[in-house]
């Protein structure tokens, strides 16, 4: 592997909590990757006012990010614009998987905020057995078959237009306003609420507040997937990470930070959590490069 895919410590989302790790990683020396698929917390970027940040009053979520950013980035971390697919645990190296390519790291901090919305019904069951959350690296098993993307990120408008390219019929749910123009046959853009997914082993139906609509695949993006599917065998504490009060998970090497690990979903908590997680991590990689 390239030396430039490998890091001492991979932080996996770019909100407070992982641009907070970042910053402190960098200033403790440490060679530092930050994987960001979208734009750094789309989430709080919307948010018109933020009220509650220790010496910032009233600036927008948009402008905060900006400064996050703006602060985070100048120490040098490695950005890379791609999503985390997987996480596999090696000997004192973890390898992370995205659709593009691989990369390594000593220690890996989550800082991937929360899962938005409720999973739907059949979501977790059907998942790898016709449901996915990446078109790039699962779309060529649905070559000449049906296939819906339910997408809460425009990031699924690339990804369905992907699709369209191998599939028969592509139905797209987006479940945000924009415009669709360039979503050409064979895509259908549907306006509707998906409810289920369907199926006896494999996805077999979608069903939306409109219609049933018989597929083979359901895509869903979102900008951030349950944690067990990055990581499997992660312990949770009912839907988040069960962190100890150093951050560190139950697989040593990582931790996690931010929404990730429960409420309250707050800034100040995010960027605190991703301070400690940092540190708890150096210390992690410093015993193992002794050992
Ligand atoms: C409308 C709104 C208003 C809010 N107002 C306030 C407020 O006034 N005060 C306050 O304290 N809090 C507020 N919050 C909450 C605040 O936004 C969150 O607590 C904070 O953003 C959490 O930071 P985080 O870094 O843990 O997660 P996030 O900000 O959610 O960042 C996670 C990042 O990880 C990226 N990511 C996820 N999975 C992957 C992957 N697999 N690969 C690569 N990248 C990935 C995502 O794209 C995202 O950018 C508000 C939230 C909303 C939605």
């Amino acid at each position: 592997m390239a030396e430039d895919n490998k890091f001492d410590i991979a932080i996996i989302g770019g909100g407070p909590a992982g641009l907070s790790a970042a910053l402190t990683g960098r200033i403790r020396n440490k060679n530092i990757a930050v994987f960001e698929h979208l734009d750094f917390s789309e989430k709080l970027q919307k948010a018109h006012k933020v009220d509650n940040y220790l010496g910032l009053p009233e600036v927008s979520g948009k402008g905060l990010m900006q400064h996050f950013t703006g602060h985070a980035l100048a120490h040098g971390p490695k950005l890379v614009k791609e999503k985390v697919m997987n996480v596999f645990p090696g000997d004192n190296m973890f390898t992370l998987l995205t659709p593009q390519t691989t990369y390594e790291a000593k220690a890996v901090i989550f800082a991937t905020g929360v899962v938005s919305t409720l999973l739907f019904e059949g979501e977790r069951e059907l998942l790898g057995r016709g449901v996915s959350y990446c078109a790039t690296c699962d779309g060529r098993m649905f070559d000449g078959k049906d296939v819906a993307v339910i997408s809460y990120t425009e990031e699924g408008e690339n990804e369905t237009v992907f699709l369209s390219e191998l599939c028969r019929n592509v139905y797209f749910l987006p479940q945000y306003k924009g415009d669709f123009a360039r979503m050409r046959a064979p895509i259908k853009v549907l306006s509707a609420k998906p409810k289920a997914i369907v199926g006896d082993g494999q996805v077999e139906k979608l069903v939306t507040d409109k219609e049933e609509i018989k597929l083979h695949g359901v895509f869903i993006m979102r900008q951030s997937d349950p944690v067990e599917n990055l990581l499997p065998g992660l312990e949770l504490d009912g839907e988040v990470i069960k962190v100890n009060r150093d951050m560190s998970t139950s697989i040593p090497g990582v931790f996690a930070a931010g929404d990730c690990t429960g409420k309250p979903w707050q800034i100040a908590k995010a960027t605190g959590e991703g301070l400690v997680a940092v540190l708890s991590a150096i210390t992690y990689i410093d015993k193992v490069d002794l050992a």
